[in-house]
């Protein structure tokens, strides 16, 4: 039987507290497949501490060690995209760098691959323990709404970790959106995907780079990026307000024709009504402005990550 090749892709963001835990934890894992080959790629997201000097000597030891650095911190989503580009494995893995995603797992889902002969393995954290009550309550509702409006299933607890298959990989790839969420893509792609469910783990070192507001605008991204029911529901709220405005109107000139002496009061009920549709309008232009200032950056095709270095530089 040929040997496969694994690559394994690690974005990294000021992780020099993490990473000589994980290069000790990924050895072992390395240790324990000897029937595959390796290739590790490190995705250097414009550190600003030590990571990419940690990163370069380890690559000089190291020979399954590759890694690409930017030239300034592009992001997560970026992180991955150029660590799929890089990779050349016939099956190909991301994983965190702060061993939220235990590299021990590696083993186990090569062989539901092999097993059930799926495309890809996918893992999601069975609670989530160590995490403030108000973000689990906000994610919750986040996946609740998006698998309403979106055709796309979103996994509760998802993780960014997964092993796919060279083939489901090139499907990744062939998606050339500028604003890339890639949870939605790899649902879109499609392919059998088996999910494994693992107890939550607290990073090993270093901090998280969420903050409570990243997050929210990540799940605005999202919903903009794989739904366009918001549109849908401004348009809803903008016919129901002009079926009021008829009847509204109706009932003005029935009572006028019943009783010419009537005239209408209500200055603050007048008032009430022109915040109200002022408001609205506002909100949907929102909604609208939304969907157009993504649109505006995906015509404007930037390169979505510039790399400065990779270890082929210092070779
Ligand atoms: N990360 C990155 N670029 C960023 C932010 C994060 O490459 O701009 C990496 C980070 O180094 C880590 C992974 O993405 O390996 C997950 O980040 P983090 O642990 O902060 O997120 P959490 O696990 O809290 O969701
Ligand atoms: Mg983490």
């Amino acid at each position: 039987m040929d040997r496969k090749l694994i690559s394994v892709i690690v974005p990294c963001y000021n992780e020099q507290e993490a990473l000589p835990f994980f290069f000790e934890e990924i050895d072992k894992v390395i240790a324990e497949m000897s029937d595959c080959d390796f290739e590790v790629i490190y995705v250097d997201d414009g550190s600003k501490d030590k990571t990419l000097s940690i990163l370069r000597e380890r690559a000089a030891v190291d020979n399954h060690t590759r890694y690409v650095s930017f030239s300034r911190n592009f992001g997560k989503e970026a992180g991955m995209l150029a660590g799929l580009r890089e990779s050349k494995g016939d099956y190909v893995c991301i994983m965190d760098a702060d061993l939220q995603d235990p590299p021990s797992l590696l083993p186990q889902m090569m062989s539901i691959i092999a097993e059930k002969g799926c495309d890809s393995v996918a893992t999601r954290r069975g609670n989530r323990d160590g995490e403030p009550p108000v973000r689990s309550f906000f994610a919750k509702m986040f996946y609740r709404i998006m698998n309403k409006i979106s055709k796309v299933e979103f996994v509760s607890g998802a993780r960014d970790y997964r092993l796919m298959s060279r083939r489901m990989v090139d499907a990744v790839l062939s998606m050339s959106e500028y604003n890339r969420f890639s949870k939605g893509i790899f649902s879109w792609v499609g392919y059998k995907t088996e999910w494994l469910t693992f107890d939550n783990v607290e990073r090993v070192a270093g901090n998280t780079k969420w903050s409570f507001w990243g997050l929210f605008k990540y799940s605005l991204e999202c919903i903009v990026a794989f739904s366009t029911a918001p549109l849908a529901i401004s348009s809803f709220c903008g016919f129901i307000m002009f079926l009021t405005s008829i009847v509204g109107a109706l009932a003005i000139i029935i009572r006028k024709l019943i009783d010419s002496s009537s005239s209408v009061s209500g200055w603050a009920s007048n008032v009430c009504i022109i915040l109200l549709v002022g408001g609205l309008q506002l909100l949907c232009l929102g909604i609208l402005g939304q969907y157009l200032s993504k649109t505006y950056l995906e015509t404007k095709h930037r390169p979505d990550y510039i790399v400065a270095e990779t270890e082929k530089d210092k070779k």
